[in-house]
């Protein structure tokens, strides 16, 4: 039987760039509160976009490898009841320094690196998804989990506790941490066929 397969997103969810916006968002002038660095609010506390795209270059860039892993992230993804694939949207100069930092923290322990996917766009994420038969995908970005198909379970990753700010579509579950996560995972993983 094949096992359950489980998307995961990488930045925002496994990997956290919050401390590194805040700071840089100060260098450039903007005094953010944590939450407002979330990955579908951003945008909209930067003064321009040309100040918005200098804050995200260098976090996906050199600033990858020094960021914290999310509280929680390597130990449930060990603990996902099934096979989990790392699926990133990350333009090719930007996969170094994620593999980089999935090196240094040991990630391949518990996904090998088959098992990590780039792709170039958000929206390209939804082929692996039906190319790998996922069945559950947990992302930070609602507009990324927008392009999958319906009938994936797809689970927005919320730490800010910002899904109250967003238009989010009734099927779409959110979870606060990766705790949450997992619970919904195994709900998934048991649930009646
Ligand atoms: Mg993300």
């Amino acid at each position: 039987m094949t096992p359950l397969r489980f998307g995961i997103d990488f930045d925002g969810v496994i990997v956290d760039h919050r401390a590194h916006k805040l700071r840089l968002a100060g260098e450039l002038g903007v005094a953010l509160e944590p939450w407002q660095t979330n990955t579908n609010l951003l945008h909209a506390y930067m003064p321009d976009d040309a100040a918005y795209r200098k804050l995200q270059e260098p976090l996906y860039g050199h600033l990858t490898v020094q960021a914290p892993a999310i509280p929680g992230a390597l130990e449930g993804l060990a603990r996902l009841p099934g096979e989990a694939y790392v699926i990133s949207a990350r333009r090719p100069g930007n996969e170094v320094s994620a593999l980089e930092w999935m090196a240094k923290n040991g990630l391949h322990d518990i996904i090998p690196r088959e098992r990590v996917i780039f792709c170039e766009s958000g929206r390209d994420k939804r082929a692996h998804c039906e190319r790998l038969g996922i069945s559950m995908f947990l992302d930070d970005k609602l507009s990324y989990l927008g392009h999958l198909p319906e009938t994936l379970s797809r689970v927005l990753f919320d730490d800010d506790g910002i899904a109250h700010r967003l238009a989010l579509p009734s099927d779409i579950r959110v979870a606060t941490d990766w705790q949450a996560f997992l619970a919904l995972a195994e709900a998934h993983a048991f649930r009646p066929a």
